[in-house]
């Protein structure tokens, strides 16, 4: 079985957000032999966002833009990566971490960080919402939202995200409808502006209740203050908040109750020689800033193990 893992690096970190890819940084820089295994595209979360405006050099860049900035520098550093999504983490007698991906590779490295960060929240209460997932149902405005210029497209979710988000659709489509089901908690500075823009309309107190189409979304059954209404949208874009992506993990006792992995002050888990970073980890703040922190921290006590 070892002979056919690939035993090429000294540690393998899941996922290329903000978090990974710091760690990966400071890794590579010190010559440690680093993996990156992404199950989408680098950047992670960084990359669905239209604008950030509070990571620190940088007035305002596109999401996009800073992702790719880190991507490039880890690279350019020597970070090898690899695009595939990690179906189980385990660990053997010595405590060396062996990864499956989907593509049927198995990685053995004696570390590993899990830097999986988080994964959307599908509203499952919305009929036919998997259906259309990709016809017209997308978790990333910034993504899909050109697909959808000049016509009619609705948000689902009241915070500082689907506010945020939908800004940005309302400069690319003819209608932006927020539906939000449980009051308003987005920024009031942000939900202003979202009153101030003419093709923008909040329906609070106010659910999608079904997507219609034939092969992709045409139509929308709403209850809307009560009353049960059709409407025309071509796209729906939930943004209800987030749980972590730790299905993988085959030793839940590294979880809390709600599935983050519990880590001490240096971002070790439990396990010896398994490290957690970012979003997926349990914490209070969950920012760019909060997982390049994290990253750091991992890599430099990694750095000082391996020397
Ligand atoms: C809409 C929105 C707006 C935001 N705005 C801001 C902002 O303005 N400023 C700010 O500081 N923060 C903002 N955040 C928060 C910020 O994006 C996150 O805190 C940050 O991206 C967390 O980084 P991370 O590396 O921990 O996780 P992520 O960025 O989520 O990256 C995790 C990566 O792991 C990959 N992955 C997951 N599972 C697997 C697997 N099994 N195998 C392989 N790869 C896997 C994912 O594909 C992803 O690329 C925002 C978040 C959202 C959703």
């Amino acid at each position: 079985m070892k002979e056919k893992m690939i035993q090429d690096f000294d540690v393998l970190i899941i996922g290329a957000g903000p978090a990974g890819l710091t760690a990966a940084i400071y890794l590579a820089r010190n010559n440690v032999k680093v993996l990156v295994i992404e199950g989408t595209n680098p950047g992670g979360k960084l990359a669905e966002q239209s604008k950030i405006e509070n990571y620190p050099g940088f007035n305002s860049i596109s999401g996009v833009d800073l992702a790719f900035s880190m991507y490039n520098q880890a690279k350019l550093q020597g970070t090898s990566f690899v695009f595939s999504k990690v179906t189980s983490l385990e660990s053997d007698e010595k405590n060396w971490k062996i990864l499956t991906l989907e593509n049927g590779k198995i990685y053995y490295a004696p570390f590993a960080i899990v830097a999986t960060g988080m994964q959307n929240l599908v509203p499952t209460q919305v009929k036919n919402i998997e259906k259309f997932n990709h016809k017209g149902v997308s978790y990333c405005v910034v993504c899909d939202g050109t697909l959808y210029k000049d016509k009619p497209t609705a948000i689902i979710g009241g915070g500082n995200s689907a506010f945020e988000e939908g800004l940005y659709l309302s400069a690319l489509a003819s209608e932006v409808h927020i539906f939000v089901r449980d009051g308003i908690i987005a920024e009031k500075s942000i939900v202003e502006k979202v009153r101030a823009q003419k093709n923008m309309f909040i329906h609070e107190n106010s659910v999608i209740l079904e997507i219609l189409g034939t092969n992709k979304v045409e139509k929308i059954k709403a209850s809307i203050d009560n009353k049960i209404v059709e409407m025309k949208i071509d796209a729906v874009f939930p943004y209800i908040g987030f749980k972590p992506a730790t299905s993988f993990i085959s030793n839940k006792t590294l979880l809390d109750s709600k599935g983050f992995i519990v880590v001490n002050k240096n971002m070790e888990t439990k396990e010896p020689n398994l490290f957690a970073i970012g979003d997926v980890i349990e914490k209070t703040v969950r920012q760019i800033t909060t997982a390049t922190n994290d990253g750091t921290i991992a890599a430099k006590l990694i750095n000082l193990k391996i020397s």
